[in-house]
């Protein structure tokens, strides 16, 4: 008969001596086996490790067969053990024989036992093992006793990820937990980077686990989480959104977690226990996320990432750690992981150390890729679960161009990629070849190549790409790192760098386009359903006009009285266009009247990226010195479907019939009144949709430096005329006609040109 076990607090307790007592490693896991047996007044206690190849080896064993440690295995799925690794759930039997999944191991010696508890071992939600007990006689296990197993199992946790545990593990194979992994995500960035995982958050490792004095750690608990629920409450009633880079929603449903008292019982219950507040957390967390990474609801799956948030948080409370320490040691070979970041985030980081980032979400259009990509850094997003996998330090593979990570990769992968990194560097030393030829198409179309920017550290790109210019300099990124509002005279400065390292090349400034993703952390705005229309970008400048009337003069400032372009983000009707010219021509009036030179040459364009624009270019034309088409966001205002959502992004196609006509509206409206047009969103950099462009008439094309090598070869062996002719047709005939990228595709294969 089983007797009450004598608690979990003292088991802990001695589970922390054995740690720490100079044993060899399986006398020691031999001795926490037979521990927890004794406690549990269990005849047997096992414990079972999962393996790189998915069998779950027995490594330590009180009461089977001493000779079966390290030689039975079960696969997962397989028998009871198999069963709880794979369900990540734990398993409480009265007569385990019975139940159809026992499998029976002679070499065990285990055929007597009746009854079975069996719980899983977790880091983040995943299976690292399995820790079992039995009894001979038939008995029902209760709720304390599981309760006690999670706990302990919490421990030997973090007991596998020591050194001390490898000394177990045979030569040539792994344990599942260090095993490599591979994930499929989107490419957002093209290339190839080999380097070590920083965790743009790193989680909070827990060190101190078995509770001194539970009151204390109780106390511990309960004023974290009021701290915790001061801090959200105190944001949401201030609307600050800054600190915090996603919505409102997100943080009421924290305040519906941290006030949620199954979620705090759990919590009370660990550290009665034994454990200490944190392990308590984190022992919940694993469990709760084993839970949730089952299922397939993905409201259910946004709601892992808030509560993973919020654990976060709470441990960040009770350890004290701020987390920065990863982002200030970076190794010179640095990939960041992230759930996701904003573009600031990642401006944030020492350029010269990060090699790639890679997202459990984000689009390819989200300001977070266009900033990576404009900095040249490789970068993949929706790889599920890469946060949780990934440990600081880690090897990691990035293949931006299939999109696919590969988390501690073997040797022959490894190769692989050194020998694609390799081939990389030839490929861009052949655009470097290329950078002095004119981009003209074998047919004689002369094609203008510009840069996409948004710091000055990228502009010098320009030597290497042989660009013929910046089409876009976006002024925002600048002040989005700033941790103030840049002043008139940083701003000058910033311009004026700016225009010295173009060389005399053109350079186009665009306006601060503030709002939706690009967060100014110092700037308050009130929260908004709908960031992406909302108060922003030029709405903003207009209804402020302190802050556009000090960028504009510090442009014209910077321009010394040489040429100065300025393009205005986010225009919605020509009036204001219009309204922002007069902002212009006061600053210029002002400039005069004090005696100081105007620039030479004053060109103010317009932004045609809400639809509405679309109807009233006959309007804005004739007023607009040049234009350019924000191709980002006018294609999800025109198929309504967010930029930033990787659920609709890539929904609809952006030279699909519609869009493309769309497009040839601007270019042959920009014709007939003469103004010079420029794509500057990321279909520019596109091969397959710069060559749509190309066919619906536009000539000049502005991406990030990156892209300018694999268009320009594109153009150097394209004939254009066909397509032209081709694609105006497919316009024209109408729905029932051929896709267009198909068609494109057949013309690219055709002309043999390099896709
Ligand atoms: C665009 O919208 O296409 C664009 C170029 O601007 P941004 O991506 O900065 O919004
Ligand atoms: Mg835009």
């Amino acid at each position: 008969m089983v007797t009450a076990i004598s608690g979990p607090r003292v088991l802990l307790k001695q589970l922390r001596e054995t740690m720490a007592e100079p044993l060899a490693s399986q006398a020691r896991l031999d001795k926490i086996v037979g521990l927890i047996a004794d406690n549990m007044h269990a005849d047997v206690c096992s414990f079972y490790v999962l393996r790189d190849d998915g069998a779950l080896e027995l490594f330590a064993t009180r009461g089977l067969a001493a000779t079966a440690v390290h030689m039975t295995t079960l696969r997962l799925g397989e028998g009871l053990v198999g069963l709880i690794a794979a369900q990540a759930e734990p398993l409480s039997l009265e007569n385990a024989p019975s139940h159809p999944a026992f499998a029976y191991r002679p070499e065990t010696g285990e055929d007597p036992f009746l009854a079975f508890l069996g719980v899983p071992v977790l880091r983040a939600g995943q299976t690292l093992g399995v820790l079992v007990v039995q009894n001979r006689d038939s008995h029902a296990y209760g709720e304390d006793e599981i309760e006690a197993m999670l706990t302990t199992a919490t421990l030997l946790a973090e007991m596998m990820s020591t050194s001390d545990f490898d000394a177990l593990i045979k030569p040539g194979q792994d344990i599942d937990l260090r095993r490599p992994r591979s994930f499929n995500g989107t490419g957002f960035s093209d290339g190839v980077a080999l380097g070590q995982v920083v965790l743009h958050d790193p989680r909070v490792v827990v060190t101190n686990f078995v509770a001194e004095d539970t009151d204390v750690e109780l106390k511990r608990l309960s004023h974290a989480l009021d701290q915790m629920r001061l801090s959200i409450d105190q944001m949401l009633s201030h609307g600050d959104m800054q600190s915090f880079s996603d919505h409102r929603e997100i943080l009421e449903s924290y305040r519906m977690f941290a006030n949620d008292r199954g979620w705090v019982d759990r919590l009370t219950e660990a550290i009665n226990n034994g454990l200490t507040a944190e392990a308590a957390v984190e022992r919940v967390q694993n469990d709760t996320r084993a839970r949730m990474m089952r299922s397939t609801d993905p409201y259910i799956k946004d709601r892992l990432h808030d509560l993973d948030d919020l654990a976060n948080r709470l441990l960040r409370v009770l350890t004290g750690d701020g987390g920065t320490l990863g982002r200030k040691e970076l190794p010179d070979n640095a990939i960041l992981v992230a759930r996701n970041m904003g573009p600031a985030d990642l401006l944030e980081y020492d350029r010269t150390k990060v090699r790639a980032v890679v997202l459990e979400e984000g689009a390819a259009i989200s300001h977070v890729a266009i900033v990576a990509k404009s900095l040249g850094l490789v970068a993949v997003g929706q790889a599920e679960n890469v946060v949780a996998m990934s440990e600081s330090g880690d090897d990691i593979i990035v293949d931006g161009q299939q999109g696919t990570v590969y988390l501690r990769p073997t040797p022959d992968m490894i190769q692989v990629y050194v020998d694609k990194v390799r081939l990389g560097a030839k490929r861009r030393a052949h655009y470097l070849e290329l950078k002095d030829k004119p981009a003209i198409t074998r047919d004689g179309v002369e094609v203008t190549l510009l840069h996409n920017s948004g710091i000055v550290a990228d502009l010098p790109m320009l030597q290497d790409t042989g660009a013929s210019g910046v089409g876009l300099f976006r002024t925002e990124l600048q002040f989005m790192i700033a941790s103030r509002l840049p002043r008139l005279k940083e701003q000058v400065e910033l311009y004026s760098e700016a225009i010295r390292l173009v060389e005399g090349k053109p350079i186009v400034f665009r306006l601060l386009d503030i709002g939706g993703d690009k967060v100014i952390p110092y700037l308050r705005y009130e929260a908004e359903e709908n960031p992406a229309m909302g108060f922003r970008s030029l709405r903003l400048a207009l209804d402020r006009q302190g802050l556009l009337r000090i960028q504009i003069r510090a442009l014209l400032q910077a321009a010394n009285g040489g040429p100065m372009k300025i393009l205005v983000p986010m225009v919605t009707d020509a009036w204001e266009f219009r309204q922002t010219r007069l902002v212009v021509n006061k600053e210029v009036e002002r400039m005069r009247n004090a005696g100081h030179t105007v620039p030479s040459k004053l060109e103010l364009g317009a932004m045609i990226e809400v639809p509405s624009l679309l109807w009233e270019l006959d309007h804005v034309l004739p007023e607009a010195d040049f234009v350019s088409i924000g191709s980002n966001d006018l294609v999800m205002f025109l198929t309504a479907a967010d930029r930033g959502n990787p659920r609709v992004a890539k929904a609809y196609d952006p030279i699909a019939l519609p869009r493309l006509r769309a497009l040839k509206h601007i270019v042959d409206m920009a014709r007939r009144y003469n103004v010079p047009l420029t794509m500057c969103g990321e279909l520019a950099g596109r091969t397959i949709e710069a060559l749509a462009l190309l066919a619906i008439g536009m000539t000049r094309l502005s991406m990030s430096p990156p892209s300018i090598g694999p268009i320009k070869e594109m153009i150097l062996g394209l004939e254009l005329a066909p397509i032209r002719n081709s694609i105006s047709a497919a316009l024209l005939e109408g729905a029932n006609g051929p896709q267009i990228r198909d068609l494109l595709l057949d013309w690219a294969g055709r002309q043999g040109l390099v896709i």
